[in-house]
């Protein structure tokens, strides 16, 4: 009695929550679990470095068989007009009757990676099975052990195994799963897997201008980057936009003895210490003149739908290990600016490669993040201008022997490109359905997030497409993408598949 009592009541929240449509989708890739993992694990197995010519090819190839191998049409490399440059993977299914296409996209390329720096022997592109996250004491298994099932809470460790190898292979395999299942897609699906967006994406707007008419659709969707750090799936509606600059200070042309020199030769890492000291306050506001003047304001559906985020910055303190915040204010309101970040400096050696000299330089990475409003090229030269301001001869080029002793100070700048931030209406009709379908797949809905704090190159799709793309993230935010042990949570790699197979169905 009490239990059909319990069942009464609990049931529709179940069916409610998660169509039956998805349900089929997970019965197809629970029985699918062992064929899943093995093709994966050899996806994972071909090193994914943009700048690995014959690696990349290699991957896009096996891309392109395995696309084909599940039925999906039209499967072709698309090729940036500078031909050595990793090529996109296109292919895409019609369904009769339907009138709208969405595009699916994800990149199959990875961060550079420095294999000495993974753990317990753990390697890039020899994916590691474990019985959890590593950081919280997990240990190592042998991939024979997993014979049928894999426990959702297991990890893979591997380059690409999050970001964003995942995202391809939950795309196609969403796909597979309701053909399995008996199931046509709602509307056309073309499906877009980029070779170079770890390397900056400096050719994708080559392969769009080359190939409009084939990438034509009514959205894009992307599937990169982490879910909320709260565990909840999120749909982000914006980007940040990125750029870089490379700073150094230059000072005697040879290393001098730091005894028969100090006190009369200035120190280059010293000069570039107080430069950049100067561009941030205490509070971790950046004092570069006009920095914050073109930022666009947060439209109020921006800011109800931040209000709404579920509060991680307490349980983000204590997994980080650091007690202040360099801004007095929360996260997703931090993320909402744009930032100036040194990504690393260099001078003379430390610990054993300690010296007693006087650096003949100093260098420092700067990293530009980007919000609605800045341009890229604009946010350098505010840089730019105040290290001039500072006193420093600003020259492009190693500075010549004229011009060392013409100048008190010198800062070589080098400027990278970048690309500006992106972002969609939040209340895009369109979009609105993609998010009820996601939504469709999960227990819980899906978080809205304005703007994810990375960035992915969607101004290019905004200029060159005229799209308006919305993300849709799988990784665990713990997935250390980008760094040594890279890993997804199995049961990430699912929902992914469920999500979007549930967007293949769309409604309206
Ligand atoms: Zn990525």
């Amino acid at each position: 009695m009490k239990k059909s009592f319990l069942f009464f009541f609990l049931s529709p929240l179940i069916v409610f929550s998660q169509t039956k449509e998805i349900l089929k989708v997970r019965e197809f890739r629970s029985k699918s679990e062992q064929a899943l993992m093995s093709e994966f694990r050899s996806f994972l197995s071909i090193p994914n470095i943009a700048s690995d010519r014959q690696n990349i090819l290699k991957n896009a190839d096996w891309i392109a068989a395995y696309m084909q191998s599940k039925g999906i049409s039209n499967v072709q490399l698309l090729h940036p007009l500078t031909k050595d440059q990793p090529p996109a993977v296109f292919g895409e299914v019609k369904v009769p009757g339907a009138s709208e296409t969405i595009v699916l996209y994800a990149h199959y390329d990875g961060q550079p990676v420095d294999s000495t720096k993974w753990e317990n022997g753990l390697h890039p592109f020899r994916p590691q099975l474990t019985n959890g996250s590593l950081l919280k004491g997990a240990s190592m298994v042998d991939w024979k052990m997993a014979t049928s099932t894999f426990d959702p809470e297991w990890r893979i460790y591997g380059r690409g195994a999050s970001d964003d190898k995942a995202g391809v292979f939950a795309i196609i395999n969403a796909f597979v799963a309701l053909q399995a299942s008996g199931m046509t897609p709602t509307v056309n699906i073309k499906f877009f897997f980029e070779g170079e967006e770890e390397a900056g994406s400096t050719h994708l707007h080559e392969i769009f201008e080359k190939n409009r008419d084939l990438l034509k659709g009514d959205m894009w969707i992307i599937c990169d980057g982490p879910v909320h750090q709260s565990g909840q799936k999120q749909v982000v509606f914006g980007v940040r936009g990125d750029t870089h600059l490379e700073l150094t200070v230059f000072g005697p042309k040879r290393p001098l003895h730091s005894g028969h020199y100090g006190n009369w030769i200035p120190n280059p890492a010293m000069e570039l210490s107080r430069l950049l000291a100067s561009m941030k306050n205490e509070n971790g506001e950046v004092t570069i003149k006009g920095f914050y003047d073109d930022v666009i304001p947060l439209s109020s559906a921006e800011k109800t739908a931040l209000a709404k985020l579920p509060p991680v910055d307490e349980q983000l303190k204590n997994e980080l290990g650091v007690r202040r915040p360099e801004r007095n204010t929360s996260l997703n309101e931090a993320l909402n600016l744009p930032s100036l970040n040194i990504n690393g400096i260099q001078s003379a050696g430390v610990g054993k490669q300690s010296a007693n000299v006087i650096p003949t330089k100093a260098i420092a990475s700067i990293d530009l993040r980007l919000v609605a409003g800045n341009d890229w090229s604009r946010q350098q030269q505010k840089v730019i201008d105040h290290i001039a301001s500072m006193g420093f001869k600003v020259v492009d080029h190693e500075p010549t022997d004229a011009e060392r002793m013409q100048f008190d100070r010198l800062c070589m700048v080098k400027r990278s490109d970048g690309y500006n931030a992106q972002k969609t209406a939040m209340d895009d009709p369109f979009a609105q359905r993609v998010v009820r379908a996601v939504n469709n797949a999960l227990p819980s809905p899906a978080v809205m997030l304005p703007t994810l704090g990375g960035s992915l190159p969607l101004f290019i799709f905004e200029q060159k497409l005229k799209a308006h793309p919305v993300t849709i993230p799988i990784a665990n935010h713990d997935n250390n993408q980008h760094a040594e042990n890279e890993n997804i949570r199995i049961g990430n790699l699912w929902t992914g598949i469920e999500m979007f197979a549930s967007i293949m169905l769309l409604g309206k």
